[in-house]
């Protein structure tokens, strides 16, 4: 059977023959006028999140959004040092995600820029058992190991492109159940993920795929099939 491309995080809806979570903001299920968003992944993104007053709507309808049968995974959602967002508005926004998705059961995309340890910290200090997907990952080897060992994924999009990117070490040495692929909201194709991800990690794009596949199925109970 063939495998279809798997796009784990990406904002606007996917091409044909690709299996993708796209990612949507609590008010966007309201605003936008689709009927069906197919598999996505819901949460409060740390650079809109305007007063603890909003905040709490905008929780309120995740709640909601989580037990829709389309719904994989809580997110992105995670911490930002270089948002304009108060740290500790932040903050809780990310801890009350968490406990919605380990509620729910189902995985959190996760958003980090110059956090690291803090994600880290909350991660053990909340206990959840659901995996945390670390979508966009950019940082050392080093840095990738200590979120492998606390339960997390990696995710790799447009930065495996770039031939000097710290990035493709870390990609080449994982395990194939530890990384999930991406496009993001930038403008390249899952197609070409995979095929720089191939060359780097020396394997054909079918067993990739097929990997893929397997990795989803793990995390999301869902075959892609
Ligand atoms: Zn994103």
């Amino acid at each position: 059977m063939k495998s279809p491309f798997i796009n784990i995080h990406i904002h606007k809806p996917c091409g044909e023959h690709v299996l993708c979570i796209r990612n949507l903001f609590p008010d966007d299920f309201y605003e936008k006028k689709e009927k069906h968003f197919g598999y996505f992944s819901v949460g409060i993104h740390p650079w809109y999140i305007k007063d603890a007053e909003t905040l709490g709507k905008q929780l309120n309808v995740l709640e909601e959004l989580v037990n829709h049968k389309g719904c994989l995974a809580i997110g992105e959602a995670g911490l930002d040092k270089v948002t304009e967002t108060g740290w500790d508005l932040q903050e809780k926004a990310f801890i009350e995600q968490i406990r919605i998705s380990e509620r729910s059961g189902k995985p959190m995309i996760i958003h980090c820029v110059k956090a690291w340890d803090e994600i880290l910290k909350l991660r053990k200090q909340e206990k959840p058992t659901v995996p945390w997907i670390i979508h966009g990952f950019n940082s050392s080897e080093q840095m990738a190991r200590q979120l492998l060992d606390a339960g997390c994924r990696l995710s790799f999009g447009k930065m495996i492109m770039k031939p000097d990117s710290k990035t493709v070490n870390v990609l080449m040495n994982l395990k194939f159940d530890d990384f999930f692929l991406e496009t993001d909201d930038d403008e390249i194709m899952i197609e070409q993920v995979y095929e720089k991800a191939s060359e780097i990690r020396n394997e054909s794009i079918e067993d990739l795929k097929l990997q893929q596949c397997n990795n989803f199925e793990l995390i999301f109970g869902i075959s892609p099939h």
